[in-house]
């Protein structure tokens, strides 16, 4: 097992990137740490009942509650796979918790995209909650209009996509997320793409990349 780290803002298509490769490659597994926790918020979980409110608010939940779901998903996960981690590390420290159990980096693709993109994105960003399939209502919108072409399922809007709150993600973004650029760059991981070439380029791209 090795594990490509997606890097990027939140918006900028890391999970689009990651569920098509990996629906394209039975040896690519596609590991959100969103979804983790959504799945955790939803089941009410211990975990998940800490990480809501700051999961609504836009702000990062407490690291040790995310780690120990990404180390279990590591330690489950062997033979010839490669894991493409979406959404952790979201900060040095977190960095630093995958450095402690030696986990297996093969690089860290920073998925470029300007800001001044993302909030456009965002709002158009629909979400399949039963197989987590990902649309945009221009950029990739359902065969049929509201409906996962996948499993059937309406299609949902995150409560932590309202501008409000995305505001405070990109704040936290580059607060938090960014100096991981320099944290893999000095370690000779980090590759960069450009993330605004469409969905299939952007996958493209990322595949030769990582
Ligand atoms: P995402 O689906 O990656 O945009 O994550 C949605 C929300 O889940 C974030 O805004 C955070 O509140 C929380 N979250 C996801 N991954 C992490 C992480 N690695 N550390 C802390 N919070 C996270």
């Amino acid at each position: 097992m090795n594990i490509v780290i997606l890097l990027g803002a939140p918006g900028s298509g890391k999970g689009t990137i990651a569920g098509r490769l990996a629906s394209e490659d039975a040896n690519l597994k596609h590991v959100s740490s969103g979804d983790l926790l959504r799945g955790a918020v939803a089941k009410g979980t211990p975990a998940g009942q800490a990480a809501k409110a700051a999961m609504e608010a836009g702000q990062l939940v407490a690291d040790e509650i995310i780690a120990e779901m990404i180390k279990d998903v590591i330690a489950e996960t062997q033979g010839d796979v490669t894991m493409l981690l979406d959404g952790f590390p979201r900060n040095v420290k977190q960095a630093e918790v995958l450095e402690a159990i030696n986990a297996p980096i093969k690089s860290a693709v920073l998925v470029d995209v300007p800001d001044e993109i993302i909030a456009d994105r965002i709002a158009g960003r629909r979400t399949c909650p039963k197989c987590k399939a990902g649309y945009h209502v221009k950029a990739l919108p359902p065969k049929v209009e509201g409906i996962c072409d996948k499993c059937g399922t309406a299609l949902t809007i995150r409560k932590d996509d309202n501008p409000d709150t995305v505001k405070d993600r990109l704040v936290v973004y580059h607060r938090e997320t960014e100096p991981l650029i320099k944290f893999y760059e000095a370690k000779g991981l980090l590759r960069k793409i450009d993330g605004n070439q469409g969905p299939e380029k952007n996958a493209a791209a990322f595949k030769a990349a990582m």
